[in-house]
């Protein structure tokens, strides 16, 4: 039973027999009473629309997801894969100026990939409770060792007062998105704004590691701010080799709101 015998069962099926399209055409022409006489009209009208073709013409399949007609395995596969919609978010992690260990972490962090508590717990292992970045030792999850802890106020807040942002305690998505969706005075604005969140993000990561599984015994903020801002200048600096990134990062924040296009006139004889 094809598509046909499907829409008119009852026709088609009706007395057993096996019923060709060319049992409706007649000289090269649709049968149009037969058709109308055997199913619904509206069928019948558009069966009857459509053209014969030449009859001395061999029949051929025609694949429908192409414009011309031939079947290609690039169409096949458009038409079953199922197409997923880009998280924005993922995808901005993934900048060509931010080495991939540091986009890497923060991917981690989305995905709750990081040997805190809760992850390891799936493996039948105990992850450490208390935090090690508060004088007063509080429970230890990632969100608060990136967001909500004191080192990581202190470092949201460093790299981000001189981009006009006040570090609060809201989950690592919406942290992210208000860095990246904040509307940007100029190109190195938005590029730096992109960026930074990574950078502080992949600092907090080296120093957690190190005060945790190394021979670190504590965090020195002094000593990763610098290296946040010190990575800060080098990206801008590899997209944008024409600035002459300021060394200190309060100065900076300030320098690279203010910037903008210069017009060159270059005079052709
Ligand atoms: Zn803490």
């Amino acid at each position: 039973m094809g598509p046909l015998a499907q829409i008119c069962p009852d026709f088609m099926i009706g007395n057993g027999q096996r019923i060709k399209i060319r049992d409706f055409m007649n000289n090269n022409r649709w049968n149009v009473q037969k058709l109308y006489n055997t199913m619904p009209g509206h069928i019948a009208l558009f069966i009857s629309s459509v053209g014969i073709g030449d009859v001395n013409d061999r029949d051929y399949a025609v694949w429908k997801a192409t414009d011309n007609g031939q079947y290609s395995n690039k169409s096949a596969w458009t038409i079953i894969r199922s197409l997923r919609q880009k998280a924005p978010l993922i995808t901005k992690i993934w900048h060509n100026a931010v080495p991939f260990k540091i986009s890497f972490l923060s991917w981690r962090l989305l995905h709750n990939k990081l040997p805190f508590k809760d992850a390891v717990a799936k493996f039948g292992k105990q992850g450490f409770k208390d935090c090690i970045c508060c004088i007063s030792p509080q429970d230890e999850t990632p969100q608060h060792a990136f967001i909500e802890g004191k080192v990581a106020h202190h470092l949201w807040n460093k790299i981000g007062a001189p981009l006009g942002f006040k570090h609060h305690n809201i989950p690592f998505r919406g942290l992210l998105e208000e860095w990246w969706n904040r509307k940007a005075k100029n190109k190195v604005h938005k590029f730096t704004m992109q960026i930074a969140p990574m950078m502080i993000l992949w600092e907090i990561w080296k120093a957690w590691s190190s005060c945790r599984f190394g021979e670190q015994k504590k965090f020195d903020l002094y000593k990763m701010e610098m290296q946040i801002t010190w990575n800060m200048k080098a990206a801008i600096t590899v997209a944008y080799p024409t600035i002459n990134a300021e060394s200190n990062w309060c100065n900076r924040g300030d320098m690279i709101e203010k910037l903008s296009p210069v017009v060159k006139c270059i005079p052709v004889c």
